[in-house]
C-alpha cells in the first residue's frame, strides 16, 4: 500500500463543490482509501494574480495505483469536473496534484514528485503540515521550508470557515 498526499485547488464556484465532488470520485475508486483531509483554506492567487481566490486543501490517501494510474485518475477527474484551462496558473474548476508518494523520487516525462513547486507554496505546505507534521519533503522538514515562506505568502493562506 502507498502513502500518498494530493493537494486540490479550486477557483470557479461553488468552490466548496468542486472540492467536495473530487473527493467523492476519489472515494468511489475501490484502488483508493482517504485517510485524512485538511481543513479548507482561502489563498489569494499565487503567478496570474487578476482571478479570484482559491480554495486549497490537502489529503492523504492509501492507494494501490501506480504514481502514473493516480495520475490518470487525477487527470479524469479534472476532465469530468469541467476543468478549462486556457491560462497557465490561471483559474481551474479543479486541480489534483500529485505532492508525495511514498518517499519516491519521480521524474519522468508526466510526472515529478515531490511536486516541483510545493517547497515554496504556502497554500500547500499549510494544510500539508496540519495533516502531516512530521513529514520530510526530501531532505527538509515540514518545519523549516515553512520558516523559509515569506510573510506574505503564509498570510495569504487562512482557514476557510464556512
Ligand atoms: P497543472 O497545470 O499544475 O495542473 O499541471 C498539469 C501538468 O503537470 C500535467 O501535464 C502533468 O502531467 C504534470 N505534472 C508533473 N508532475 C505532476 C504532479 N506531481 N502532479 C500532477 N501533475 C503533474
Amino acid at each position: 500500500m502507498n502513502r500518498v498526499y494530493l493537494g486540490l485547488g479550486t477557483n470557479i464556484e461553488p468552490r466548496k463543490s468542486h472540492l467536495e465532488k473530487a473527493l467523492e470520485q476519489l472515494k468511489q475508486n475501490e484502488a483508493i482509501t482517504i485517510v485524512k483531509q485538511s481543513n479548507r483554506y482561502e489563498t489569494a492567487p499565487v503567478g496570474y494574480t487578476e482571478q479570484a481566490d482559491f480554495l486549497n486543501m490537502v489529503v492523504e490517501i492509501k492507494t494501490t495505483l501506480s504514481p502514473e494510474l493516480l495520475l490518470d485518475r487525477c487527470q479524469t477527474i479534472e476532465k469530468e469536473l469541467g476543468r478549462e484551462r486556457t491560462i497557465r496558473f490561471g483559474p481551474r474548476t479543479i486541480d489534483l496534484d500529485i505532492l508525495l508518494y511514498n518517499e519516491e523520487n519521480i521524474k519522468t516525462e508526466r510526472l515529478t514528485v515531490p511536486h516541483p513547486r510545493m517547497h515554496e507554496r504556502g497554500f500547500v505546505l499549510i494544510p500539508l503540515a496540519e495533516i502531516a507534521p512530521h513529514i520530510k519533503i526530501g531532505e527538509e522538514t515540514i518545519d523549516k521550508l515553512l520558516n523559509k515562506l515569506p510573510k506574505q505568502e503564509r498570510d495569504d493562506v487562512k482557514v476557510w470557515q464556512q
